[in-house]
């Protein structure tokens, strides 16, 4: 199962989701977006932790 079918599994549109910062590699945990004003792409919530993945024909996210 790809990144994009795992999300879309989720209930997530990959397309929804931000870009990768520059240089993060995929599956590389993104701390800086873990100070409160990233929301969690399923509740809202602040997000607890994020990754990146490959998104086929949207890069990185
Ligand atoms: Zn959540």
């Amino acid at each position: 199962m790809s990144d994009a079918d795992l999300l879309r599994s989720l209930g997530v549109d990959p397309f929804q989701l931000d870009p990768a910062p520059p240089g993060a590699p995929r599956q590389s945990a993104g701390a800086e977006r873990l100070d409160g004003n990233h929301p969690c792409v399923g509740c809202g919530q602040p997000a607890r932790a994020t990754g990146v993945v490959t998104v086929p024909g949207s890069g990185r996210r």
